[in-house]
Order: C-alpha cells, then sequence, then structure tokens
C-alpha cells in the first residue's frame, strides 16, 4: 500500500498523535481504508460479487468515520447532487471498476447526497473528538470544564443540557471507535 500511508511517518503525524490522539487515530483508519479501497479496486483476482460487496463495506466504514474529522453539509440543491455523483463516477472510472459496478456507485451517491436531515441539531462529532482528547488528557477535568472550554451554543450560559448533551455525543464517538476496532487513550 503506497503513497496514501505515507503520510504516517511524516513529522506532523507524528505531533498530531501526540496532541490530538483521537483525530490521529481517526485519519489513520480512514487512510488504511481508503488504501484498502482503492487495492480493492485494482484487484483482477476478485470475483464480482465479492468485490461489490466488500468495496461497498469499505464505503460505508469510510462514510461513518469521515464526519468525526471533516464537517459534513447536506447538500442544498440539484446542481451539487449532481456534481457530487459525478465526482464518485469519476472516481470509479479511475479505478477502472466494470459498468455495473459504477453505476451501482453512481445509484448510492445519489441516494446519500439526497437524504436531508431536515431539523437535526447542529452536527457536534468535531466538538466531541475534541472534547474527548481534553479529557483524556487530563482525566481531573469536569465535564463542566469541558462544557465551558468547547460548547458552541449561543446561550449567555452553559446548563446542563450543555452538557449533557456533549457528554452523549463524546459517548456515541467511544462506541464508533470501539466497533471500529479504534484504539484511542482512554477517556479518563
Ligand atoms: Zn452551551
Amino acid at each position: 500500500m503506497g503513497s496514501i500511508l505515507g503520510f504516517l511517518a511524516e513529522p506532523w503525524f507524528q505531533e498530531c498523535r501526540l496532541q490530538r490522539p483521537v483525530t490521529a487515530a481517526l485519519l489513520e483508519a480512514i487512510s488504511t481504508k481508503m488504501a484498502a479501497f482503492i487495492e480493492l479496486g485494482n484487484s483482477d483476482t476478485y470475483t464480482l460479487e465479492k468485490l461489490n460487496s466488500d468495496l461497498g463495506c469499505l464505503a460505508s466504514e469510510i462514510a461513518e468515520l469521515s464526519p468525526w474529522i471533516v464537517g459534513v453539509k447536506p447538500l442544498t440543491n440539484e446542481k451539487q447532487v449532481r456534481e457530487r455523483v459525478a465526482s464518485w463516477v469519476e472516481f470509479a472510472r479511475d479505478l477502472g471498476l466494470p459498468g455495473g459496478q459504477i453505476a451501482e456507485i453512481s445509484k448510492s451517491a445519489d441516494r446519500t447526497s439526497r437524504t436531508r436531515p431536515r431539523g437535526r441539531p447542529p452536527d457536534r462529532r468535531r466538538l466531541a473528538v475534541k472534547a474527548y482528547e481534553m479529557k483524556a488528557a487530563n482525566h481531573k477535568l469536569t465535564w463542566e470544564a469541558v462544557t465551558e472550554a468547547l460548547c458552541d451554543c449561543r446561550k449567555s450560559q452553559h446548563d446542563e443540557y450543555c452538557k449533557e448533551s456533549l457528554r452523549q455525543v463524546v459517548m456515541t464517538l467511544q462506541k464508533t471507535l470501539r466497533k471500529h476496532g479504534i484504539v484511542v487513550p482512554p477517556l479518563g
């Protein structure tokens, strides 16, 4: 597995491991899955069915992990949806996937681009990663202190609700990390 994982040895990533261990672990896990995805796409010893299901698995794992480190905004118009679908199709074509596979990817990219999380609270997953890292670095830190430092609500004073909702997202993060076998320092 070549260049896509080359950054793991670079100094900035070593620093990231120390300063932001959860971010680094997520980044490593996502990149490893990407590398596997590309490897599979280039493989010629696979049956089409096996390729289909393995690529599908990897794609959904990548989609599940990515929002914890990058902001994901729902697409708002038809043009954006079409552009995203086109970029996935182009990616699949570059990998040299067969036509049926490309059509499948196109369909699923279209589907996921159109599901709009209407009325959902703002995405706080990246905030939860920071909160986890703060608490893991200092086990004496209370949830109140973490909320005070990180909560991005507009209330004049953070309250029990702020604290509890941040804590909940951190618990979800912890579950996600465990599910994918991603090892990080303990929360405290
Ligand atoms: Zn708040």
